[in-house]
């Protein structure tokens, strides 16, 4: 099973029930590693290789022994789980799978280095910073935190030639279209300028494999995440050391409020991507794919409550589309906020409200302010 057409029909035989929602304790995650790596007959190796700030054991899955190394690392925002999820369901097909002839060949030509929650204090809250205060996707450089110092070792140790970052990215369109980007991919620039290396376009063509494998799953719906060079962060940081990466941002679908939906895209573009490098054949594939993919727009608000009125008092009111902003995947301790309003025909709403027959008092929204909508009108199941 290698064609990602299959990988994305099967997916379900895969996949672990453990995790069916996106917040899980970390020990829930070490418990399902354990118990495959006892299944896997000497296939899985799982290793300690440091601890969080708070204490919490930071693991890493091996598993393959081809001279093609790659790490994996999920989680560095404690709130962004999809592609741990997904980590389970691609470990869980390798091991299951390991008898099969291509997955047997791909394990022969790769060794996968995996470090699945790489914050686990901020995963067992479910918020993306460390459990310090540290945002540690802008400490790859100064390492104030043992969890960002563990994956700069593991880097200079393993020396992996490809690198898949992985993380959940804020709700985003598809340019300015009304489409929500399911996946949004980057091969992150080295430097300011944004040059190419052997490394980067290396990259490049992964992520160009990335993208043509889940194309079908969501046609139009894959998107490139800002190139902006940010030396502070890891896929920059890591292109530079050598290892060339690619960023997967995990982005939403209607209706999937616990992400399975994209879940399911990671693990589909992950495996094809691991069977594009472990054949070669990755190198063959076009980066224009990747470079013509459409950038990530801001067209979408987590919730909109469409035609609404807003009662001014002395008679008077407005009819109008209320915008309303969680930013659950960046600072999910937050109450909504109100963030627009007026005519958002032009907007998608992750969730999306009739507002007819219903008043707001105008003394309620006010922009930016924390508004508790749910006051005045009721959430569609
Ligand atoms: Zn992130």
């Amino acid at each position: 099973m290698t064609a990602s057409k299959d990988l994305f029909q099967h997916h379900e035989s895969f996949k672990v029930n453990a995790f069916h929602r996106r917040s899980f304790p970390p020990e829930v995650f070490h418990t399902f590693l354990d118990g495959l790596e006892k299944k896997s007959a000497g296939l899985l190796h799982i290793r300690s290789v440091g601890q969080s700030f708070e204490g919490r054991p930071i693991r890493l899955a091996t598993i393959g022994n081809g001279k093609t190394t790659i790490l994996l690392w999920s989680q560095m925002h404690g709130d962004e789980s999809t592609a741990t999820m997904a980590i389970a369901d691609i470990l869980q097909f390798l091991v299951q799978t390991h008898a099969d002839e291509a997955t047997h060949s791909l394990l022969s030509s790769l060794t996968l280095y995996i470090l699945p929650i790489l914050n686990p204090d901020g995963a067992a809250r479910f918020q993306r910073r460390t459990a310090q205060g540290i945002d540690m996707n802008r400490d790859a450089l100064t390492l104030c935190t043992p969890e960002a110092q563990i994956l700069k070792r593991l880097q200079q140790e393993l020396k992996p030639q490809f690198g898949f970052n992985l993380h959940d990215q804020e709700l985003s369109t598809v340019g300015t279209t009304k489409e929500l980007s399911a996946i949004a991919l980057l091969a992150p620039a080295f430097d300011p300028q944004k040059s190419d290396n052997d490394v980067r376009i290396r990259a490049k063509h992964l992520a160009a494999t990335f993208a043509e494998a889940i194309h079908h799953c969501v046609p139009g719906k894959v998107t490139r995440y800002d190139d902006t060079f940010e030396p502070r962060a890891f896929g920059d940081t890591m292109q530079k050391w050598g290892t060339s990466t690619v960023l997967v941002e995990s982005g939403h679908a209607l209706k999937d409020p616990e992400k399975q939906v994209i879940r399911r895209l990671n693990f589909v573009g992950i495996i094809s991507s691991l069977f594009s490098i472990a054949s070669g054949k990755y190198e063959s594939a076009d980066i224009s794919l990747y470079d013509n993919l459409p950038l990530n727009g801001k067209r979408a608000y987590d919730v909109i409550i469409r035609n609404v009125k807003i009662d001014h008092g002395r008679g008077k009111s407005t009819q109008l589309d209320v915008g309303i902003s969680y930013q659950v995947d960046t600072h999910s301790e937050l109450p909504p906020r109100l963030v627009d309003m007026g005519d958002l025909h032009t907007f998608v709403g992750l969730k999306e409200i009739d507002g007819k027959g219903k008043t707001i008092p105008q003394s309620e929204p006010r922009l930016g302010m924390p508004f508790e909508w749910e006051k005045y009108v009721t959430s569609p199941a």
